[in-house]
């Protein structure tokens, strides 16, 4: 850090995805000297009591019914912080880098000028199938893996990207955001390529203690997620290496 500069430096955190316990060191190193830790929504509560007492602690995360506080809003945010304090922690779920805007959050803090530093975290697209006993990649059923948002998986994405990883038979998808959405990416994989008889699961709140998994196919994973009533920050996993799931499930979940 300079010395001669007027501002603090803005770590951007990742928070892993839920099970405090996936904080990395530097993570918990840094919470522990926050002089402020400005947080989303989706970051365990648990992991703001690392950081000092006396540290303000901002949320600027979504929540059920609120819109999300725009990007420029954070960033003068930061930018304002970055004045009053030497150790500011924007601590984001997962890893920063990873669907969370904080590519976008550090072109803001470089445009002001701000130094900023990045903190990896486990992505919850990587952390929720570990505990749900999913291998990513697993030899002879699936040599690639595809992260993608809900959202992508649409008709004019599908038409635009023939031969894409997602839409061909092999290789993991990992969906992040698409749990409003099941049917719709479903049918569009399906018709994409995709077998419906491909395993497909849904973990919901991956490594909380109230982490649930729904199994089923491409064709049934929609109907039966929705009976269980699932609602809380999910991920659908599609490929064959769901099915290891039978195998190695090692994490009693409820119901
Ligand atoms: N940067 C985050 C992702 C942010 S996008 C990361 O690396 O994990 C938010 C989406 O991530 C949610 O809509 C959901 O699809 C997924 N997600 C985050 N935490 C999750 C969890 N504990 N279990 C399941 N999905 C999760």
């Amino acid at each position: 850090m300079s010395q001669s500069s007027p501002f603090g430096t803005v770590y951007l955190v990742g928070a892993g995805p839920g099970d405090p316990e996936l904080l990395t060191v530097r993570g918990a190193k840094l919470l522990a000297r926050a002089g402020v830790v400005v947080h989303d929504a989706l970051v365990n509560p648990k992991l703001l009591e690392l950081a000092p007492p006396a540290a303000p602690r901002h949320d600027v995360g979504r929540r059920a019914g609120e819109r999300l506080l725009p990007l420029e809003e954070v960033s003068a945010l930061l930018v304002r912080l970055a004045r009053e304090h030497q150790v500011i922690v924007r601590l984001k779920g997962g890893d920063p880098f990873v669907f969370g805007r904080g590519g976008e959050e550090a072109l803001a803090l470089r445009d002001a000028g701000i130094p900023f530093e990045i903190v990896p975290g486990v992505t919850s697209g990587i952390a929720a199938l570990a505990y749900a006993g999913i291998p990513l990649t697993h030899r002879g059923l699936a040599s690639s893996a595809t992260f993608v948002t809900g959202h992508r998986v649409s008709p004019e994405n599908l038409r635009q990207t023939r031969g894409d990883p997602f839409t061909r038979g092999d290789g993991t998808l990992v969906v992040y955001m698409g749990l409003g959405r099941l049917e719709a990416i479903a049918a569009e994989l399906i018709r994409g390529g995709r077998s419906p008889e491909t395993p497909a699961a849904v973990v919901e709140w991956g490594t909380y203690p109230q982490q649930r998994t729904v199994t089923g196919t491409l064709e049934s994973i929609a109907a039966l997620t929705r009976a269980a009533e699932v609602s809380g920050p999910s991920l659908l996993v599609v490929g064959d290496v769901v099915a290891l799931r039978g195998d190695l499930a090692w994490r009693p979940e409820e119901g």
